[in-house]
């Protein structure tokens, strides 16, 4: 019997060190706020997705978002408004996105998403649809409904560049370009080089 107790009480520590384990792998992956995968997180799975790119000769694309005049839902309703905002706005990342796709907090009200096998004209139509879908929510807070858009800009592997970093400088670019433009859009590679041709 003593032998069994003693059997017991291993078992259960194993249990309790798998389960705290769990969690702190957890709390080192991904953000608080949102659930999505954090910055750090987000570059290595970016690294993984390029990695297998090129060696099948395959494409990624990369969509960076950033929601339109944050800091003025913060100023008017509030930091915890603007943070359940943030929440829905990562529920709707999450929904829209495949199952294969990465979907992280990027930083602050920023987003990016990295999809393998998917090229500039599915990003795009992907993109299109979370600026849709953004636009059209109302974000139940204690404050009351509340409603917002955002830009977004996407790039892709290997049309636009073969490395990493100059990818999200270039989805980033886009971004900007569609700030300049007016927000509550997504811009291509494509488009803001068109604009630099003319
Ligand atoms: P733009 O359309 O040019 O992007 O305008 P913006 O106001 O969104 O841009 P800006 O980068 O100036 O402001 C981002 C704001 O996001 C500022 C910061 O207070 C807010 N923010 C960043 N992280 C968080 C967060 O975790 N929670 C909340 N509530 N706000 C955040
Ligand atoms: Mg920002
Ligand atoms: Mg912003």
């Amino acid at each position: 019997l003593r032998m069994l107790e003693v059997i017991g009480i291993q078992a259960a520590q194993a249990v309790l060190r798998a389960q705290l384990y769990e969690q702190m792998e957890r709390m080192a992956t991904t953000d608080g706020l949102t659930g999505l995968l954090n910055h750090r997180t987000f570059q290595t799975r970016f690294d993984d997705a390029m990695a297998a790119a090129k060696r099948y000769g395959r494409k990624v694309s990369v969509i960076l978002t950033d929601v339109d005049h944050f800091k003025s839902v913060n100023d008017t309703y509030g930091h915890p408004t603007g943070d359940q905002v943030l929440k829905g706005v990562a529920r709707i990342l999450r929904e829209t996105a495949r199952d294969t796709d990465v979907v992280a907090r990027y930083g602050g009200e920023e987003f990016c998403l990295v999809m393998p096998e998917t090229d500039t004209k599915g990003a795009h139509a992907i993109a299109e649809r979370i600026r849709d879908r953004v636009m059209k929510e109302v974000f139940q807070t204690e404050q009351g409904p509340l409603k917002i858009t955002m830009s977004l800009g996407v790039a892709t592997y290997p049309d636009h560049g073969e490395a990493k970093q100059t990818l999200i400088d270039l989805a980033d670019q886009c971004l900007y370009f569609a700030k300049r433009h007016g927000r509550n859009q997504s811009v291509t590679v494509a488009q803001l080089q068109g604009q630099k041709a003319g």
